[in-house]
């Protein structure tokens, strides 16, 4: 389909091309060359001796015209008239061959000072009988012309589209042939990566040590397969990374190679997809070629989910086609090779879920890493290697950076670290502090603070009630993580303002009570703006989306809804897209079951709401005290919030127990 749609529109623009070559070219060639005349000047000029060479058909007369000033027209009269001469004596009686037009004028302009003095001309035959005559009286050499259609149209067009139709054939085969471009006719040349080394080490990728032990004795084998061999071990052909995306999958196979000190040869997936039939499987083909001959060596395929997906899995078309041939070729070339040949292909991916299953049978990708967002200490310790060639100040803290990160990736890490840099960067600091170092979180966190996006007054004031509002359920809420930052300054690509709640330890589970709580604060924003303004607004959008989905998590996954009880109705589909709206499958229910569902989120969510709307309400004056602070400040620090939101609700009933 892909393919047949290609060759089509270069078909089209070939063609297009090819026929105002073909017709338009020698019409504007021979309006360029020749000059039009009439009849009537044609005689004229015929008379003034001006005409110097004439050929005609039925149709048509056409000659050479001299149109420089009359005075030299004399003397390059008797100029060719003494050519003509040596010519005739030269032949003899073998007449030469009737010369062209252009070729005679190319050789009278021999014989001019000034070659715009000649030119050809043509003029359309009238009726006179008298022609002959004049043209025998003015001594010009004229003969007529056979017009022969069949030599011109032979020449002028048959031949060109004969030519035209041989090369559009052969670019046509080449677009169906593997590794062909466009215009390449020939071998296919793949393009493959390859690396002598990557320069990484294992040392560069922190926060995985379970993934590099594993991968130590791969390295072990590439350094010294002899120690294997002799003992009869076989090593793993296929290691597949796994992993959310920005874990160092890639940068983790790079390091491998460069501890082994071997050749890298890599490729991604997503690069087979653009291309034509067969060339996929042909650049296979090449890679494991180039790879045998220079073994030890690895062989990476990054995104392996692209070509990997599982066969037959619905779509149809030629992009389909074309990544099956290429998953099968590599299955060949997988099963191809000896175990202890030196050569490791290594893949990554970030959707496991979608990969064929022959990917993962035994002697193919039969060991498999995961790599999982880093934990504390491993975002510790990937800020560290992030940090290595920066200078830091004294009042560095990177554990607690670490502690306020959590579920950032790798990828994460890095660009927190660069973008600290950039920040300490632009405000002429030599040294990056702690403080560009939480701003630069916030910035990948939030996205960039967007200053430019100016709101206007009543819209600053609904902002801030709303952040406001978020920050002070949170306070009431006993298992909340506590307020560590308000803002109001738009960030990012949608949020106009965000408070920033951290958990004092990294969490891994969350109870149902701490989620319920999550979803009271989510809904707290719009339970502010209710309260205060009579209405809700359009910016309480994605605090509903993040509340109902947890809604939803809590009684179709974790089973912590009373009614339904502890059943799975829907399951994540893929392990590491943990966010909200990831692909989900639902367990196939009755519609009475499902409209339970439906009343149970429906009742979760009301509840919290309410719920939210009594703590703001009850609060109102510590709400209207935080929003006007936020309205002046834009920015409000932990400290600030809990002065200005006084009492907790806990401490306050403790106090009256007492
Ligand atoms: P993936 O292939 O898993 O999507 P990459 O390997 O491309 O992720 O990681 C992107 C970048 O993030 C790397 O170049 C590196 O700078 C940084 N990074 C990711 N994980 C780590 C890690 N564990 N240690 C150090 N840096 C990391
Ligand atoms: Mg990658
Ligand atoms: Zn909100």
């Amino acid at each position: 389909m892909d393919k047949k749609r290609r060759k089509l529109i270069f078909s089209a623009i070939y063609w297009a091309i090819g026929l105002a070559l073909i017709f338009g070219l020698p019409q504007l060639w021979l309006r360029m060359q020749t000059k039009e005349v009439s009849y009537s000047r044609f005689k004229h000029m015929l008379r003034e001796g001006r005409v110097l060479e004439v050929r005609m058909d039925q149709e048509k007369i056409k000659g050479i015209l001299y149109i420089g000033p009359i005075e030299r027209l004399q003397t390059l009269r008797s100029k060719i008239q003494a050519l003509r001469q040596k010519k005739a004596e030269a032949g003899g009686l073998s007449e030469e061959k009737q010369p062209s037009l252009e070729e005679l004028l190319s050789r009278f302009r021999r014989l001019t000072q000034q070659k715009s003095d000649l030119t050809i001309f043509q003029s359309i035959r009238v009726e006179d009988p008298k022609l002959v005559d004049d043209l025998d009286a003015s001594g010009v050499d004229y003969s007529g012309v056979q017009k022969s259609m069949l030599g011109q149209v032979l020449w002028g067009t048959i031949l060109p589209i004969v030519f035209w139709i041989g090369l559009w054939f052969l670019l046509l085969r080449g677009m169906g042939r593997p590794g062909a471009g466009l215009l390449s006719i020939g071998k296919s040349k793949a393009k493959i990566n390859v690396e002598k080394d990557t320069g990484v080490r294992f040392e560069d990728v922190a926060g995985c040590e379970e993934s590099k032990e594993e991968l130590k004795e791969v390295v072990e084998f590439l350094k010294n397969p002899k120690k294997y061999e002799d003992l009869g071990a076989k090593i793993p052909k296929g290691v597949l990374l796994l992993g959310p995306p920005g874990t160092g999958k890639t940068l983790l196979s790079r390091a491998l190679a460069g501890e082994a000190k071997v050749p890298f040869y890599s490729i991604s997936g997503s690069e087979f997809i653009e291309m034509f039939v067969g060339v996929g499987a042909a650049r296979v083909r090449d890679l494991f070629n180039q790879a045998k001959q220079n073994t030890p060596c690895i062989i990476f395929v990054d995104e392996i989910d692209a070509i990997g997906k599982f066969r037959g899995g619905g779509m149809v078309g030629g992009g389909n086609e074309e990544r099956e041939q290429t998953l099968n070729q590599l299955l060949v070339e997988m099963d191809g090779f000896e175990p202890n040949l030196g050569v490791i292909l290594l893949a990554a991916t970030n959707r496991p879920e979608v990969l064929d299953p022959a990917l993962l049978r035994p002697g193919r990708f039969d060991r498999q890493i995961i790599l999982d967002a880093p934990d504390v200490r491993g975002r510790e310790a990937i800020l560290k290697v992030h940090s290595r060639d920066k200078p830091l100040a004294p009042d560095i803290d990177l554990k607690s950076i670490a502690l306020r990160t959590q579920g950032f990736s790798g990828a994460d890490l890095a660009n927190i670290m660069n973008e600290a840099a950039l920040l300490a960067a632009r405000h002429g600091s030599k040294e990056i502090t702690q403080a560009y170092l939480e701003d630069a979180v916030e910035k990948v966190f939030a996205g960039p603070e967007r200053k430019s996006r100016r709101l206007g007054k009543d819209e600053r004031r609904r902002v801030a009630y709303h952040e406001a509002g978020h920050a002070l359920v949170a306070f009431h809420c006993p298992n909340a993580p506590p307020v560590a930052k308000i803002s109001i300054i738009p960030r990012g690509k949608a949020a106009l303002g965000y408070t920033l709640q951290l958990p004092e330890e990294e969490r891994f589970l969350m109870t149902k009570s701490e989620l319920v709580d999550k979803i009271c604060v989510s809904l707290g924003g719009r339970a502010a703006e209710k309260i205060i303004f009579g209405e809700v607004s359009s910016g309480a959008q994605n605090d509903l989306e993040v509340a109902t989905e947890i809604a939803k998590s809590m009684v179709c996954r974790f089973g912590m809804s009373e009614e339904i009880g502890p059943m799975v109705l829907s399951r994540e589909t893929n392990p590491f897209l943990k966010v909200p709206g990831a692909p989900q499958s639902t367990e196939p229910m009755s519609p009475e079951l499902a409209s339970q569902v439906d009343k149970e989120v429906r009742q979760l969510l009301n509840e919290q709401s309410a719920r939210a709307q009594n703590i703001i309400e009850e609060h109102r004056d510590s709400l209207e005290k935080i929003a006007d602070r936020l309205l002046v400040e834009e920015i409000m620090s932990e400290e600030e919030f809990r002065r200005l939101a006084g009492e907790k609700e806990g401490e306050k009933q403790d106090a009256i127990k007492e």
